[in-house]
């Protein structure tokens, strides 16, 4: 399907690009991807952990239930459909971070939809030699994480086999005085400097991750507190992450190292050894909500962006909306449509 064949154009093949033309493509629209490599790419540093209970307070993450039943559902199909590997889910063990923190749950503070995502232990039997914390803490279901890297390759091949996606930019012709196209922008970090999105309050966060080995430990669980460990093939572990909302580049730092390494040690005993480190930036908003919708005047226009540090739980979800919005004319979430800044287009014109 050649790009001026198509009814959805797409720019970046991202998360956020490849979900939502894949989900378009399910309805049956014709779709056509741009995606350039001059521009940087989150989804290839991501750790892709999907996580429904998160901060220090271990609170249940907002929408939860909907957001982590239709990805459990979504990205199994998804292995099947692009015949590849990349989705593990597996439980996270949460210590607790101090004894405040457990007498906390050890209340009856703690919400009754709590189980529904996690279960609570108060000594630490099972790590004992691992972890830095005695106190137990939240063991929880639901979790997992995305190998993006490799689901982004299997995207590349389903669509290059479909002759869907152009390697570079969307010729600007195609962008002005277009009826009969929508272009919908997937285009992450970058996109805040899109001229007619650029209204819209990006908030990016600078992240770094290591890949270390770490000898004789099998962990099965990924271990969250201050830091994540995630078990990869064998010895070796994905360590992250760091947030810095300075030098918003895709350039690993010594700071950013030293502090992975930091929280390294406050929460495990094992020694390691790094293997890698890279860096990238998250496309976080301001109010922390994905911004997805048409533009308020260009109405061929849209934007699919704004998935933050919560791009794996967010995109299936959030495409699956956007794609009934875009072809059956539903509503969107409130909280995540970009009509909420109209105001701040208004300012600008
Ligand atoms: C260190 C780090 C750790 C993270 N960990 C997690 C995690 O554990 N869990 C989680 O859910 N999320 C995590 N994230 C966030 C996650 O990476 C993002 O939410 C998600 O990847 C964003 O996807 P995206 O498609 O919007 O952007 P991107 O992945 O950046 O994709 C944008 C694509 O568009 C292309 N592009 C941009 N502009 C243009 C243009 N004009 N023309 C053509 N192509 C263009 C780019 O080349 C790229 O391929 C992490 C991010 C970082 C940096």
């Amino acid at each position: 399907m050649t790009a001026s064949e198509s009814k959805f154009i797409i720019v970046g093949q991202g998360l956020a690009g490849s979900v939502l033309a894949y989900l378009l493509l399910q309805e049956g629209q014709r779709v056509h991807i741009y995606d350039s490599p001059d521009f940087p790419s989150s989804s290839k540093v991501a750790a892709g952990l999907y996580n429904p209970v998160t901060g220090r307070k271990l609170v249940k993450t907002w929408l939860a239930h909907q957001l982590f039943s239709f990805l459990e559902t979504f990205y199994p199909q998804l292995e099947t459909e692009l015949n590849a590997r990349f989705f593990y889910p597996q439980p996270i063990f949460r210590p607790f971070v101090n004894e405040e923190s457990q007498k906390f749950f050890k209340s009856d503070h703690v919400p009754d939809d709590f189980s529904d995502f996690a279960t609570l232990t108060f000594e630490n039997t099972q790590y004992k030699s691992i972890l830095q914390s005695q106190l137990g803490g939240v063991t929880t279901k639901h979790s997992g994480w995305v190998d993006l890297p490799a689901m982004l390759a299997a995207f590349k091949h389903y669509f290059t086999a479909k002759n869907l996606l152009t390697v570079g930019t969307i010729p600007t012709e195609l962008l002005e005085n277009n009826p009969t196209q929508t272009i919908i922008f997937c285009e992450g970090f970058s996109g805040r400097n899109n001229p007619y999105f650029n209204y819209l309050p990006f908030n990016p966060v600078k992240g770094e991750v290591l890949d270390i080995e770490i000898k004789n430990l099998y962990l099965t669980e990924i271990i969250n507190q201050g830091a994540f460990v995630i078990p990869l093939e064998g010895e070796s572990y994905r360590l992250g992450a760091t947030y810095s909302w300075h030098e918003l580049d895709f350039i690993p730092t010594e700071q950013g190292k030293n502090d992975l390494i930091e929280k390294y040690q406050k929460l495990m005993k094992p020694e390691m050894r790094i293997l890698s480190h890279r860096a990238g930036v998250r496309p976080a908003t301001k109010d922390r909500r994905p911004l997805i919708g048409l533009h308020p005047d260009f109405r061929h226009l849209g934007i699919f962006n704004g998935l933050g540090s919560k791009g794996v739980s967010l995109a299936p979800y959030f495409a699956k909306q956007f794609v009934d919005f875009l072809v059956y004319q539903k509503e969107l979430h409130p909280e995540v449509n970009i009509n909420r800044f109209a105001s701040l287009y208004l300012g600008k014109k």
